[in-house]
Order: C-alpha cells, then sequence, then structure tokens
C-alpha cells in the first residue's frame, strides 16, 4: 500500500501547491525581484507552509497549532480531509509516532483510511488507485529466506541471534552439497544462511567473510562522490583530447542483444495457442479494478473470480509446474537476465575499444525513472555500470539545454507544431496535440536572420539542440580563464550559461 505517496499527493492537490508556485514566481518576475530571492521566498510561502500542513495532519490527534486559522485554502483542505483522519477514531496512536510507519507496520489500521483517500481522488478527479490490496502479478516472485524467517515461519522454533546461523540451516538444506560450498581463493566467499527462492528456482547468497562494508554501502558512496564537469580546474580540462570520435548506442541496439522483441512474440504465440487465456485477459481489462462503486467492484471481482483458474493455470503451467518440461516463462526470465548481463558487457567492451580505457565520459544528470509516458531511460544504473568497470565519469547539468537555442544562446525554443495524439485513448477528449520533439526559436533576431532567407522561424530537432548546447558548455568550461565571473548570474553553481 503507497499510503504516503497518496495522502502527500491528495494534500499537494488540496492546497493547489503547483498552481501557488507559478502564481508567486510571475507576480515577482513582474515585480523585477532576483530569481534567487524568488527561489527562496517561494520556499517560505508556498513549500514550507505545505509541509507544515502535513506534519499537522499526520500527527495524533491532529496538531491544530501547526494550521493557519486565516486561510481559507487551508481550512477547506482541512475539512476535505476530515473523513480520512476522522476514521482513525478518537484513541488511536501511531507506531514511532509516525503515520507512515505506522501505514507500513500495521495497514489493516489503516483501511478505513484508505478507502477514504480513494474517495478523495475520486472527489478531486484524480486518478483512482487500488485501495483493497490483491495481486497483480500472475508470476510468482522471489522470496528472501533468511535463519529468522526459517525459524519462525518454517521450523516453528525460537530464534536466536548467539547460535551459528549455519546450525539452524543445517536442519533443512545438506550443507555439504555442491552450491553451498565456500568459494574463491582461500574459501573466503561462504554461504551465511541466507537463500531466495520462487519454490522451482533457488539462489544461494554468498558473503565474503573478509570484507567489513558490504557491497550496497560501497555504491552508495560512489553516488555520492559522482564529480560534475563544471567541478575540474583549468589544467584539467585542458588535458582533455580533442579528437571527435563517433559512437551510437541506442535503444534499439540494446533491445536487440536482450532478444526483447523476440521475447516477447514468443509469449504472444504461446497465448494464440491458448485462445481462452487472451480472453480472460481482455475481461479483466475491461472491468475498472480500482472502482469504489461497490456494483463495479464486485462484477470486477466475480470476472477475477471466474478467470482465475485460467490465468492461473497458463502462468503456473508455464513457470512452476514440475510435470511440464517445458517451463518455457521460466526460461524466458532466465535468459532475459543473462541477455541484459551480456548486453551491459558489450556495451562497456565496444566503449573501451572506441575511446580507451582511460577515457573520461560525460553523462547528462537527468533522469526520469518509471516517470509516466516516457521509456525508461538508463540514469544511475548506467553510472553504476561504467563504476563497476572502472571507467570514469563526470555529470553535465541538463537543466534548460532543450530551451536555449544554440545559434542565439536565449531561453527561447518552443513547442508549436499540432500533430495527431500520440496516445490513441486520449484522442477522443484531445485529438491534437503539441509535438514535442520539434521546437523553433522565438528569438527576433535569429527571426530576422532566418527571414532574409525567406523562411520564418529556425526549426530545431530537441535533442540535436541539447546536444549542441551541452558541447558548447564544455567547449565553454575548457576556454575559460575564471568561469565564476560568467557564472554569476546562474541560479545554481553547477549551470554555466550556453554559448556566449
Ligand atoms: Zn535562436
Amino acid at each position: 500500500m503507497r499510503f504516503s505517496q497518496h495522502l502527500r499527493q491528495s494534500i499537494n492537490v488540496l492546497l493547489n501547491v503547483k498552481q501557488r508556485k507559478a502564481e508567486v514566481k510571475q507576480a515577482l518576475l513582474e515585480q523585477g525581484v532576483d530569481p534567487k530571492i524568488i527561489e527562496d521566498l517561494i520556499f517560505q510561502d508556498v513549500t514550507q507552509t505545505a509541509k507544515n500542513f502535513k506534519m499537522a495532519i499526520t500527527t495524533r490527534p491532529t496538531n491544530m497549532t501547526l494550521l493557519p486559522q486565516n486561510s481559507q485554502v487551508e481550512i477547506n483542505a482541512y475539512n476535505a480531509l476530515r473523513p480520512v483522519s476522522d476514521s482513525y477514531g478518537t484513541s488511536n496512536s501511531f507506531k514511532k509516532r509516525s503515520i507512515y510507519y505506522d501505514a507500513k507496520a500495521q495497514p489493516v489500521n489503516h483501511f478505513m483510511a484508505f478507502v477514504q483517500l480513494a474517495r478523495l481522488f475520486e472527489t478531486l478527479g484524480l486518478s483512482p488507485f487500488r485501495c483493497f490490496p490483491l495481486r497483480r502479478s500472475w508470476f510468482l516472485g522471489y522470496v528472501q529466506i533468511d535463519s529468522k524467517i526459517l525459524c519462525q515461519n518454517i521450523l516453528n522454533i525460537r530464534w536466536s541471534n548467539n547460535i551459528d546461523k549455519l546450525d539452524y540451516g543445517k536442519q533443512v538444506v545438506d550443507l555439504n552439497a555442491k552450491p553451498f560450498k565456500a568459494q574463491k581463493e582461500n574459501k573466503l566467499l561462504r554461504f551465511c544462511g541466507t537463500i531466495q527462492t520462487d519454490s522451482v528456482g533457488v539462489t544461494v547468497l554468498k558473503k565474503r567473510i573478509d570484507r567489513q562494508s558490504s557491497y550496497t554501502s560501497t555504491i552508495k558512496e560512489a553516488d555520492k562522490k559522482f564529480k560534475y564537469i563544471s567541478d575540474l580546474n583549468t589544467e584539467e580540462h585542458k588535458a582533455v583530447n580533442e579528437t571527435p570520435i563517433k559512437f551510437r548506442y541506442t535503444k534499439q541496439d540494446q533491445d536487440k542483444t536482450r532478444k526483447s522483441k523476440k521475447y516477447r512474440n514468443i509469449l504472444q504465440a504461446m497465448k494464440s495457442n491458448n485462445p481462452a487465456v487472451y480472453q480472460a485477459e481482455n475481461v479483466l481489462a475491461e472491468n475498472q479494478s480500482s472502482s469504489l462503486e461497490m456494483e463495479v467492484y464486485r462484477r470486477f471481482l466475480e470476472r477475477l473470480g471466474q478467470n482465475y483458474t485460467v490465468l492461473d493455470n497458463f502462468y503456473g503451467y508455464t513457470t512452476m509446474s514440475s510435470q511440464n518440461p517445458q517451463f518455457m516463462l521460466r526460461k524466458l526470465r532466465l535468459a532475459a537476465y543473462f541477455n541484459k548481463q551480456r548486453a551491459d558487457m558489450q556495451l562497456i567492451n565496444s566503449l573501451k575499444q572506441k575511446f580507451g580505457k582511460d577515457a573520461i565520459f560525460v553523462l547528462g544528470n537527468w533522469s526520469a525513472p518509471n516517470a509516466l509516458y516516457h521509456e525508461p531511460t538508463r540514469g544511475i544504473g548506467l553510472r553504476r555500470l561504467l563504476l563497476r568497470n572502472h571507467l570514469s565519469l563526470l555529470l553535465i547539468d541538463e537543466f534548460n539545454t532543450s530551451r536555449c537555442c544554440p545559434s542565439c544562446h536565449i531561453l527561447s525554443l518552443k513547442k508549436f507544431k499540432q500533430i495527431d495524439n500520440p496516445r490513441p485513448y486520449q484522442r477522443s477528449n484531445y485529438s491534437l496535440t503539441l509535438c514535442h520533439g520539434l521546437l523553433r526559436c522565438t528569438n527576433q533576431t535569429c527571426m530576422t536572420k532566418m527571414q532574409t532567407q525567406g523562411f520564418q522561424y529556425k526549426l530545431w530537432n530537441r535533442d540535436l539542440a541539447a546536444c549542441l548546447n551541452m558541447i558548447s558548455i564544455i567547449l565553454n568550461l575548457r576556454n575559460w580563464s575564471n568561469p565564476r565571473t560568467i557564472c554569476t548570474s546562474c541560479p545554481l553553481k553547477k549551470r554555466p550559461q550556453m554559448g556566449k
């Protein structure tokens, strides 16, 4: 249950945070206030009040001193949230005095609040969410079994920290079997009592017993250390070789090595041999699973019940059944995992081949993991991959790079072209939409220059403009004797200006 995200989202909408920020900014900009001061004022005026409001709502009982009594917006927001906070009754207190912790620790107590929140979402016109937790995936996931879980849930004995964890393991598995044996030189990589399993496949986790810090903590430390290219000094910039080398790696290349399309087709072919599965999935897709209307939800549950066996048999048979020699989906999943590793290695090898082992890679710092309508971009994952393979990398701030015109260096690129809506299900509401990839420069000097050549606007491909701007940032950094003097008008230290 993602209780906290939904609660915060509803509060932000009720307090109109986004619009208020924009209004304050607009008003102050018209008065000619410095952008840095505007940022501070917005933080005090809007962000901090919203924070206080969230604090007040999430304490038990509601901390009225944090709520300003004179603001109509906040009073309305408080009243709208009343059903949610009232659903806890009067005597409730939260574990660790935090609603967010409590919602994870004992979700049952928050059930009514969750339903009320879903209702509020409906009245506010936000996209609905499933407030009744149901199994979503037909695949079984891997679960971790360590010595504590083993004792409490499988062996039904008391777990104690004083007993060697392997003593518990001994009771269920043969520790002399090959997978549990110590590995690497001096037998330092050992099984310490934890496995992961989905009831068919098993992963045995082993630990280097001579190392104190765990692998994840070293990676996390490295994350903090990612340096920006603007942090380098002039000497370091001058030491860079400037021969241009072309290298192209696209999503299509990645898909090819990962064979994603092939696997998708295999799955589709398996389904088409089995029309009942198709039908069942279609029926479930037609019924709203997040509705709060009793009748609609009842119908959804009914359909789910009717189709459950078909889907469970199909996915269960191809992943789990020991009578089935095929294990098709299981095979695909394992192969996909290997292909991912293989694709990564190929990328690293070709990078090393093209640029040499001591090359420095400069990556954009923007990332939108799991963002709606975005193809997932590899942000932090790619950075870690490069680090793991001992390649050096620097970040570059992408802020505004696709808004700045590469020829006149002003934030003047605007969307303009109307195209058919690329999202089919939205076409009935909005048949036309603005094209994202094609921009035009609206700066007067640029337009005058174009008019001499018989055109009205200079057009730019968004990605090309962003790339050119990043190159211009790097060139500027290399040529500046003292970058700070040019940088003073930028809101952040890491934002050198483009062009000029
Ligand atoms: Zn321009």
